[in-house]
């Protein structure tokens, strides 16, 4: 098939070279590799923000289009909607000089669209995935979120008129549905990890005599890492990575970091936490494999690719019961799912767990086997390239 992704402001470049990227990112370059690997022909269409980056770029059997909408600069996201109409044009012309896809994969609401709009024009049915969603965002940062107005509005819309909306979870699908997307509009398929990459056998980075705790992503409030300082406290022995954010040797420029260097201190925590900054996406694999358990403690979670990841070494996972979480995690048979902004029952949880090597053992190899079962890459990509397939059916019998 022929299968035009649209990533709007998460290059899958961003996720290769190793920049500060977000699941969106990564998930978007594993997911066009696979697909590439497999026989599909495929291009992803991302904003460009560079005025030097060419216009295409191949990459892992795919390629990468920067489409010229807005200016060539990093802009927020959320600024990005009035561009989308130019975004959706170029992409028109783009399809039609180079051929039609057989589908196109929106990742995103503002990549929804420009996808709906391309697609409308030429004929091309779309694949919606959300990634996150307004809502779940509103209902957490209320007043501090900064999403266009009419987000949901959108997003309820794009659910109504795609050709098919691919879920990452139950807990999306939930959302959605309340939100009155029908439910047989939906395809539930999770993202997946790779598991040449993240696999328990290879090199760990170095460590002491500590039981480790690592929790990874960027340094953003609702990712919890407040409440996994205050739970350390009650955790003796422990020590505390946090892997992500800007550069390590920008960090301390961080207000998000120092703000987390201060919370230490005042838990009398501080020789127990560590900041590392940034990881590159190659290297992460070795801090999984130094930590005895995972804590990944967000407010909220549309997905959460980093319990999957450590699962997929070998790791147990100490999650909070929200989002993707709660079909990742298996409570008591991968790992243990707490209630969100707890630092006690965050405590109680990594205590048990890190007092108990036959618990830690045993979840560590269930979650191992269910990161590959489930979640390896080939098997989510052929379960995506099967809803492609059905739209593009539909399509054909339509026309
Ligand atoms: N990541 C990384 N280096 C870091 C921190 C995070 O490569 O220093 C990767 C991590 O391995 C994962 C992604 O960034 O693949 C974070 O995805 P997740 O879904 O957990 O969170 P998001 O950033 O999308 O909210």
């Amino acid at each position: 098939m022929r299968v035009a992704m649209i990533s709007e402001h998460a290059s899958p470049l961003a996720a290769l070279g190793g920049v500060d990227a977000g699941g969106q990112n990564t998930h978007v370059a594993a997911l066009a590799a696979e697909l590439a690997g497999q026989g599909h022909d495929v291009r992803v269409y991302t904003r460009r923000d560079d005025p030097d980056t060419p216009e295409r770029v191949a990459v892992r059997g795919f390629e990468v289009v920067h489409v010229p909408a807005g200016p060539p600069s990093v802009l927020p996201k959320d600024d990005l909607l009035p561009h989308m109409g130019a975004f959706a044009e170029w992409m028109a012309a783009d399809w039609r000089a180079t051929g039609l896809p057989d589908v196109a994969h929106a990742h995103f609401w503002m990549s929804g669209l420009a996808a709906v709009t391309a697609g409308r024009v030429c004929g091309v049915p779309v694949v919606q995935t959300y990634h996150a969603l307004g809502t779940v965002k509103r209902r957490h940062q209320g007043a501090a979120d900064t999403s266009p107005a009419h987000r949901t509005a959108y997003e309820r819309q794009l659910g109504r008129v795609v050709d098919r909306v691919i879920v990452q979870c139950r807990d999306e699908e939930h959302e959605l549905a309340s939100m009155g997307v029908p439910r047989e509009r939906m395809s539930l398929v999770p993202s997946g990890v790779d598991g040449e990459l993240f696999r328990p056998d290879g090199p760990a980075a170095p460590r002491g005599e500590r039981p480790r705790i690592l929790t990874v992503g960027r340094l953003v409030e609702r990712k919890g890492y407040a409440e996994l300082i205050r739970a350390l406290a009650a955790v003796p022995d422990a020590e505390l990575v946090i892997a992500g954010g800007p550069p390590r040797d920008r960090l301390m420029d961080d207000p998000r970091a120092r703000r987390l260097q201060e919370l230490a201190r005042a838990a009398g925590v501080a020789g127990r936490v560590r900041l590392t900054g940034a990881i590159a996406p190659a290297e992460m694999p070795r801090w999984y494999r130094s930590a005895d358990v995972l804590a990944a403690t967000p407010w909220y979670e549309p997905f959460g690719l980093t319990p999957l990841e450590a699962m997929a070494c070998g790791v147990p996972v100490v999650a909070t019961a929200v989002g993707g979480l709660t079909d990742t995690v298996v409570d008591r048979v991968t790992g243990e799912l707490v209630p969100p902004r707890d630092p006690a029952a965050l405590a109680v949880a990594l205590r048990r767990l890190l007092g108990d090597d036959v618990r830690r053992i045993s979840y560590g190899a269930a979650a191992l086997d269910r990161a590959r079962s489930v979640y390896g890459w080939p098997t989510v990509a052929s379960r995506i390239a099967d809803v492609y397939a059905s739209v593009a059916r539909v399509r054909e019998a339509v026309a």
